[in-house]
This record gives C-alpha cells, sequence and structure tokens, in this order.
C-alpha cells in the first residue's frame, strides 16, 4: 500500500513536476494519449503522420537554412509534400551532415543560443534547471561514432519530454505502473556516482537508483547487487553490455536472484544479441526488453512482449530507403524522420542500421509498424558474393552455439578487403583443432565458398573505451571512410 502510494505521488506529481522545470513538458498528457493512439487503425496513423510531416516541412523549409537549401536544391517546396511517399523527394541526411551543418541545422532563432550552448562548459546532454525561465535553454548533445568524430546537436527539452513518454508507455506494456522503482545502469562511472547531487534528486523524486554503467569491474558488480537488494526495483534498465555483465557476474558467483529480481529488464543503447537476451532471460527470468534509438532522434521502437519491435510511428516516420520507388518491402538501410516541430528536426536521417519494416497484426493488438530483420550496423553485415547479408547474429549464433560450451572464451570478427574474414579467438577450456575445422566447414557452407577465412589465436581480446566489446570490426568500411554511429540516449 506504502508502495503503491509512493509510486502515485512520484509518478503523477514528482516526476513530472521536475521534468517541467527542466523544460520537459507534457510527458503525461503525451504518455496518455499514447495508450489510445497505439490501437488505432493504420489508415488514422497514416493521416496523423502526413498531418506531421507536412507542417514538420513547412516549419523545416521556413526556420532551418538547412533544409530550405535541401528543398530548393530538390526544386521543391514543402507544399509538393501531399503523400507520405512524396518525402522521398528529399535527400537523406548523413551524419557527415550533421557534423558539418550542425548550427544550419537549428532553427534559425535559436542559432544564438546554440553558439552560446558550445561555450556553456556544460557536460554533453547536461540538463538545465528551471530551464522554462532561461533565454539560453538549449541542450548541447553529442552521439560518438565507434570511429570519426561525433555529431553535434541540441534540444530545448522536448525531444527528451518525448524519450520520457516514450518510455512510461514501454513500460505499461509490461504492466508497470507510473512511478515505479527503477534502476539504471547509466552512462557514468563508480567516481561519477560518488560525487554526484543530481543521483539523490532522482533517488527521492523520480524512484530512480543510479548505478555505474561503463568501466564495470567486479567489484562495481557486487557493489550494484548489493544495491538492488537494497532498493528492489520494478525497472532494471541499462546498456546491453553492463546488463549482460552483471546477469553473467551474479550467475557466476550463485549469488541470489530471487533477491534482486526485477519484473522487466530494458536493454538499450546496442541491439540485444540472441545469446544476451537469452542470458538475461535465464539468469533473471523476468521479462526483457529492448529499446532501439539513437540519441539525436530519441527512442525509435521497443519490443512489445510479444517479441515485436513496435515503432513510436505517432512521432517518427520510418522508411527503408527504397532501392527502387515505393518499394518499402525490403531490407535496406533505416531512414528516420522526426515528425514532431522541434529546434532541431531530422528529416530522413540515415544512422547506418540495416533492417526491415513491417505492418503485420501482433498478438498484443497494437496496430503500430515494426522494425523487422534489424540486421545491425551497415557496417557490422558482412554481404557475399551471392547478395546474402551475414547480420551479427550470424556470429552469435555460430560461436555461442551451447555445443561448443566454454571452449571458445572470447571471439571478434574481422572483415578484410578481398572476401577475407579474419577471426580472432581466445581459446577456452577443452579447445581443440577439430573445433576449427568444424567452425571452417560451417563457414564454407554458409558463405558458398566465396570468402577466405582466417583464425588468429589471442591471449585476450581487448575491450574499446567505452567496456564494450566489438564482436564485428569492419575494415573495409574503414577504408571507404565511412563513419560508425552510436545509438542510445541520455
Ligand atoms: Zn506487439
Amino acid at each position: 500500500m506504502i508502495k503503491r502510494i509512493e509510486e502515485l505521488v512520484v509518478g503523477n506529481i514528482l516526476f513530472p513536476l521536475t521534468s517541467a522545470l527542466y523544460n520537459r513538458k507534457g510527458i503525461l498528457p503525451l504518455y496518455r494519449e499514447f495508450q489510445k493512439s497505439e490501437f488505432y487503425p493504420p489508415e488514422r496513423l497514416a493521416e496523423i503522420q502526413l498531418k506531421k510531416l507536412k507542417d514538420i516541412s513547412k516549419y523545416a523549409y521556413q526556420w532551418i537554412p538547412f533544409y530550405r537549401k535541401r528543398f530548393t536544391d530538390a526544386g521543391m517546396v514543402p507544399e509538393d509534400i501531399q503523400a507520405l511517399k512524396d518525402i522521398e523527394h528529399i535527400p537523406p541526411v548523413t551524419r557527415q551532415d550533421v557534423i558539418d551543418h550542425h548550427h544550419d541545422m537549428v532553427d534559425s532563432r535559436f542559432t544564438a543560443s546554440a553558439l552560446r550552448a558550445d561555450i556553456s562548459g556544460r557536460g554533453a546532454g547536461t540538463p538545465i534547471p528551471l530551464a522554462p525561465f532561461r533565454k539560453d535553454r538549449l541542450v548541447r548533445n553529442t552521439s560518438s561514432g565507434s570511429t570519426g568524430a561525433p555529431t553535434i546537436f541540441y534540444e530545448d527539452g522536448a525531444r527528451t519530454a518525448m524519450n520520457w513518454a516514450h518510455e512510461l508507455r514501454f513500460r505499461t506494456w509490461y504492466e508497470i505502473p507510473l512511478g515505479a522503482r527503477e534502476a539504471r545502469m547509466a552512462r557514468v562511472s563508480v567516481e561519477y556516482l560518488k560525487s554526484s547531487k543530481d543521483i539523490l534528486l532522482r533517488r527521492f523524486l523520480w524512484n530512480q537508483l543510479a548505478l555505474p554503467g561503463v568501466n564495470l569491474g567486479e567489484e562495481d558488480y557486487l557493489a550494484s547487487y548489493n544495491s538492488l537488494k537494497d532498493f528492489r526495483p520494478s525497472v532494471l534498465w541499462g546498456f546491453t553490455s553492463a546488463l549482460t555483465g552483471l546477469a553473467g557476474y551474479i550467475r557466476d558467483m550463485g549469488l541470489d536472484v530471487e533477491a534482486v529480481r526485477p519484473e522487466l529488464i530494458i536493454t538499450w543503447a546496442a541491439p540485444m544479441y540472441e545469446h544476451e537476451e537469452r542470458l538475461l532471460r535465464e539468469v533473471f527470468e523476468c521479462h526483457v526488453t529492448n529499446i532501439y534509438g539513437a540519441r539525436e532522434v530519441g527512442h525509435i521502437a521497443a519490443l512489445c512482449p510479444e517479441g515485436t519491435m513496435h515503432i513510436n510511428e505517432e512521432n517518427l516516420l520510418l522508411e527503408v530507403e527504397p532501392e527502387e520507388p515505393q518499394n518499402n518491402n525490403h531490407v535496406g538501410e533505416i531512414l528516420t524522420t522526426t515528425l514532431d516541430t522541434t529546434i532541431m528536426p531530422f528529416i530522413r536521417y540515415r544512422m547506418g542500421d540495416v533492417g526491415k519494416i513491417s505492418r503485420g497484426s501482433c498478438a498484443c493488438d497494437r496496430t503500430l509498424a515494426s522494425i523487422d530483420d534489424l540486421l545491425g550496423r551497415t557496417g557490422e553485415i558482412f554481404v557475399t558474393q551471392s547478395g546474402r547479408m551475414i547480420s551479427p547474429n550470424f556470429w552469435c549464433r555460430t560461436f555461442m552455439n551451447p555445443t561448443l560450451g566454454g571452449k571458445i572464451q572470447r571471439f571478434q570478427v574481422v572483415y578484410r578487403p578481398g572476401d577475407t574474414i579474419l577471426i580472432r579467438i581466445v581459446k577456452g577450456n577443452g579447445f581443440t583443432q577439430d573445433i576449427e575445422d568444424g567452425l571452417r566447414n560451417h563457414l564454407s557452407n554458409n558463405f558458398k565458398g566465396s570468402v577466405n577465412a582466417r583464425f588468429e589465436y589471442f591471449d585476450e581480446i581487448k575491450p574499446q573505451i567505452s567496456g564494450k566489446y566489438q564482436m564485428v570490426v569492419n575494415e573495409i568500411e574503414k577504408e571507404n571512410g565511412s563513419i560508425g554511429s552510436d545509438p542510445g540516449n541520455s
């Protein structure tokens, strides 16, 4: 009973109030609207999207120099957008465009604020207290690519409010009430947590416990486990890598899971591979979902309890880059358009993810279209000579196969020019030459002999600075000078 009252107070009063002071307005009204719109007939959703697309096109043309030039170069005016498919005439925006033109991509009435945000000295994405009452309320944020320069973008709180509303929506799919306790393995280190006042506010005003999510060692996992035992959150949220690290630690140490089991685990900021999902389900025995998104455009989609990755269609228009006009029913690069008027909208943003969009009926009855076959980043996918796409999940299935049971401690796949795939392996207990032979066979069956596989053995494979192990390294992409991207949100 006391828990329920606490949830009601946090969910309906404290959280919305403090969010509004960060200029993150309208979270609850948005959220309540989602409860209805996610069941609208597809035609009605399409109508909403078209109305918003027309509005955002007019807004962007009027106020944003970058898009005005885009429209003009394409020989278009916003009035040319009369149907959703007309968006195809606007050239896609790349990460390089954002790197080169971010100041021109902001509503020109806010350019001066953006320039001031550049020199404010605030950390990327740091919210601004009492923002609605300030003239300079723009938050400067960045999204770092795994290689190459980071993108810089600006927001006034509207995008973050939308993210929160989407998060509440996703939690409701799993019957988590507003204000329920949540622990987050965040993009912060142990040292930062010790010194931050913000963390205490989150704890008491938002029912949110912050845990470190990067550079984690065994003592950090143990400390996190103990904190979870005290706090008993309904939702455990974090980077896929941090959550699987914690799950592995709990399993290996034989700790009592019952004492920390949440009702829902939310992984984000990276795809959740099959073996990772399996590990989380096996250890925690609770619902597990994954949010797909990018910091620039916010939360795009999430897995419902039926395993469908539904798109937030009320706020985002997703396309698969057409190979031929009006054929959206194939696997290709995903383009995202933010439909709501914010000071830095993204129209046809190409983030480098490959997948397929479909609108089937889901057993959860939600009518929102879905992303199927999210194969991964363009750089992680290997295209064989016959045109078959090998996704990172293929490597997971290959190396995480239960029959190998610990004989391979770690692996990394490197795509090299000239159809060469280099397999780096750290041997586990019981590794024999037979295993390499078996893997060679498996690869030649799947690649039909079109690639040259080489095996190299190491004592260890080091993680990236973020603490994440890179499963696929694409040296072909690097040669072509393309830039990786990093999803996720604050
Ligand atoms: Zn569903």
